[in-house]
């Protein structure tokens, strides 16, 4: 009988992170002050991080041990099941097998409390007593408020204005754990109001929103930031989802041909990924095709540039080297909040730029067409997010039908659309609709790139 779910036992939840930053071919080009276009110090990050994570995000070990602690916590919802879509594969007919790693079994429904979790635990191991955050779609807000109770931390989240309005209940949930929540941008921070001068009805960004929690982190001694991805430390924590997925691939006696993942800082597609990038890197193993998925709305990793830019609108962040449409790009306000960021990881950048990972952009309505084929076949409800690349394996399973080939497809689940309904419901009533590509948009933010 062909295996549907494949599942491990609690003690074969990883034991390490995996640091692709030990094989990288050539080192990072480092993130910058913004003042003196310096490589950055650890000092410099102090006001808003503990050392403990500077210390990982600079790392060049290849492996970092996961404290008791945070496996413990992992435990929870962790080692999460590897699915094979035969469903989905029957509706295609094709001669492609289907797998999925499916995070959307966390108590936030997301990959993203892999992360929050450890954050936290070196916070609160630092003698932190708040944490300031950003969120999109809620996700990460909820990851972490979620995270900060377990270890009785504060949370205070500014969630993006658009998101804030159209994800109530996201917002309950956030408060449920005992996250307080503000509307970015806010009138909370000297950064929110002046972005709120400028353009009164605003939708917001996740780049406005990051100025204005780290401005909060910044002024208050016992507040630090925590990021939801982008930074390397984020795609460190994530490989527990890689780590997981080889020991599942090696129980279904398949490698896969081509991966698929969302992206929109990075951090759920690098943690299913680094670890296959890495064998690679090590001479260990071919790799797969590694594709990214992208919104044709926030075309950073297709349509952006390979260059040093702000992680923020409001210029308070290091500048990092990244692909990326400009600081003060606003994408259009699409169902899918996670991945309208301008930015993305450094470290996923560097690997696109050499060519070890390709990237696609895809639109919306593609996007909720195979969101709605997989919930009618599969069962689950995917996060607006992971539909893109739910997209991207689509396609290629039905050029699979037309060629015959076999091949192995893999996507990462990145989380449950539970909370994104009326995203469900727009489509289902014909009001989702392609914005139009932001070409001009994307030229004029480009053209304001800091110089270095
Ligand atoms: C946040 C989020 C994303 C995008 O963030 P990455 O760092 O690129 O993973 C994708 N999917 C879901 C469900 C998310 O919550």
């Amino acid at each position: 009988m062909d295996v549907t779910r494949i599942t491990l036992d609690e003690n074969e939840l990883p034991k390490r992170w995996y640091n692709i930053a030990a094989d990288l071919p050539t080192p990072l080009d480092p993130p910058l002050n913004p003042q003196t276009k310096e490589p950055i110090t650890p000092d410099d990050l102090s006001a808003i991080f503990p050392m403990s994570l500077i210390k990982q995000e600079m790392s060049t070990d290849r492996w970092i041990d996961i404290p008791g602690e945070v496996r413990d916590i992992y435990a929870l919802w962790r080692p999460t099941p590897l699915y094979r879509a035969m469903r989905l594969e029957k509706a295609l007919k094709t001669p492609a097998r289907i797998y999925y790693k499916w995070e959307g079994v966390s108590p936030p429904g997301s990959h993203k409390p892999n992360t929050a979790v450890a954050q936290t635990y070196y916070n609160a191991k630092a003698g932190i007593e708040r944490i300031a955050t950003e969120t999109g779609a809620g996700q990460w807000g909820s990851a972490l408020s979620f995270a900060t109770r377990l270890f009785d931390l504060e949370c205070t989240v500014y969630m993006v204005r658009i998101s804030y309005d159209q994800k109530l209940y996201r917002r309950v949930m956030m408060e449920t754990w005992g996250g307080k929540v503000f509307p970015s941008p806010s009138n909370k921070t000297e950064c929110g109001r002046r972005f709120l001068a400028e353009a009164p009805d605003t939708t917001g960004s996740l780049g406005m929103a990051i100025s204005e929690a780290v401005e909060d982190a910044a002024t208050h001694e016992d507040t630090n930031y925590a990021l939801g991805s982008v930074l390397n430390h984020v795609m460190l924590h994530q490989t527990v989802i890689g780590l997981e997925i080889q020991k599942q691939f090696e129980i279904a006696e398949e490698t896969p041909d081509v991966m698929f993942g969302c992206v929109g800082g990075g951090s759920n597609f690098a943690g299913a990924v680094f670890p296959y990038i890495g064998d690679t890197l090590q001479g260990k193993a071919d790799s797969p095709r590694i594709v990214s998925c992208e919104p044709a709305s926030c075309p950073t990793l297709t349509k952006g540039l390979y260059a040093y830019d702000f992680g923020d609108t409001g210029k308070m962040t290091p500048l990092l080297k990244m692909y990326t449409l400009g600081h003060d790009f606003v994408p259009a306000g699409i169902h899918a909040g996670g991945l309208r960021y301008h930015g993305n990881s450094p470290l996923l950048s560097k690997l696109t730029h050499e060519g070890y990972m390709d990237a696609v952009a895809c639109k919306q309505t593609d996007v909720f067409k195979s969101a709605l084929l997989f919930a009618r076949t599969e069962g689950f409800i995917l996060a607006p997010e992971t539909a893109h690349c739910v997209h991207s394996v689509v396609e290629e399973a039905l050029r699979c039908r037309q060629t015959g080939e076999e091949k192995v497809l893999f996507f990462c689940g990145s989380g449950h659309g539970d909370f994104d309904l009326v995203a469900y419901d727009d489509y289902l009533n014909g009001r989702i609709v392609d914005p139009e590509e932001p070409t001009e948009a994307i030229k004029r933010s480009i053209s304001k790139l800091p110089e270095v």
